[in-house]
């Protein structure tokens, strides 16, 4: 049954099982902020249950609060050493109850926030490269899967290197936000554009063919030409160079092997000119 009560937080809802394996399921598919645990239970016990969702990446940070019945010190460590975050014992008082659940989601936001953040990048927001390794292989996974195409854009600003130079590092830096918020603005959801490395920026396109992921990389290149920045007064153009390659022969290609690929495309548009978009070149025939 699903219901509602409020805390201190926010109002929480509830959903319930009523065994072993609707709970497994109900977790998995709900992903809630909690989970409050019995431990007598038909066919298994709830200290595997907790065990299977410790074991389980998406479930595992989920925080478990035991209630039961069993009051014995033993099966109270037990608990805790499978991953339990509290243990309440029945019969219980509600108050006690709800400000135990409190003080576990006050917890769980605050690992949710940093673990949000351990993703990001702090100078321009983008996702940080951490999170880009993890993003590309799955993207790469799940369109192989689907046999659907994924793109790669890699971008390195031009010439920033004399930026810095003539302007210091902290315009440089202004320079970088900038791109990240015009970067964020040409993608889509399900898109990630992250930070690379200094001044190098990666979009994964997942279910994009390269001809689309060109478009997507010429409306980021004509947006930072019509980026305005003055810096003492000086106004100042900033522009990139773009390479791109696409996922072939779907499940037989690594990460290395498509991040290889754009960059040649990339060192490709470097050394014809800058400011440009290049598309990896098709693998030759047989
Ligand atoms: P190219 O067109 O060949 O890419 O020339 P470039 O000058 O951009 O290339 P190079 O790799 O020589 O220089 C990159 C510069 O980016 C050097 C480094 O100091 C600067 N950089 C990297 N990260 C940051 C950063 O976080 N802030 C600032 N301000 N500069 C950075
Ligand atoms: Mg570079
Ligand atoms: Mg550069």
């Amino acid at each position: 049954y699903r219901t509602t009560f409020g805390t201190a937080l926010a109002p929480v809802q509830l959903v319930s099982a009523l065994g072993w394996r609707e709970g497994w399921d109900l977790a998995r598919t709900a992903l809630p902020d909690l989970i409050l645990l019995d431990i007598d239970m038909p066919e298994h016990s709830g200290l595997d249950l907790c065990r299977a969702l410790k074991a389980d990446p998406r479930t595992a940070g989920i925080p478990v609060i035991f209630l039961s019945g069993a009051m014995d010190v033993q099966t109270k460590v037990h608990c805790f050493d499978l991953g339990a975050i509290d243990y309440v014992t029945k019969p219980f008082h509600p108050a006690e109850l709800r400000a135990r659940v409190r003080s576990a989601l006050r917890t769980k936001r605050y690992q949710d926030l940093l673990s949000a953040r351990a993703k990001l990048d702090a100078l321009t927001s983008l996702h940080n490269r951490g999170y880009f390794d993890e993003f590309l292989q799955n993207a790469m996974t799940d369109s192989a899967r689907l046999d659907r195409p994924c793109s790669l854009v890699l971008l390195d600003l031009d010439r920033f290197k004399s930026l810095n130079d003539r302007f210091g590092h902290p315009f440089g830096d202004l320079v970088l936000q900038r791109t990240g918020e015009l970067v964020t603005q040409c993608v889509r959801t399900g898109d990630a554009a992250c930070r690379y490395g200094g001044e190098e920026l990666a979009l994964v396109l997942p279910g994009v063919a390269s001809v689309i992921a060109a478009k997507v990389a010429e409306r980021v290149r004509t947006a930072l030409a019509g980026m305005k920045l003055s810096p003492r007064g000086e106004p100042v153009t900033v522009t990139a160079s773009f390479g791109i390659a696409e996922m072939r022969e779907v499940g037989a290609m690594a990460p290395a092997e498509l991040i290889a690929a754009a960059d040649a495309a990339l060192y490709a548009a470097k050394h014809t000119g800058r400011d440009r978009v290049i598309v990896q070149p098709p693998a030759p025939p047989g």
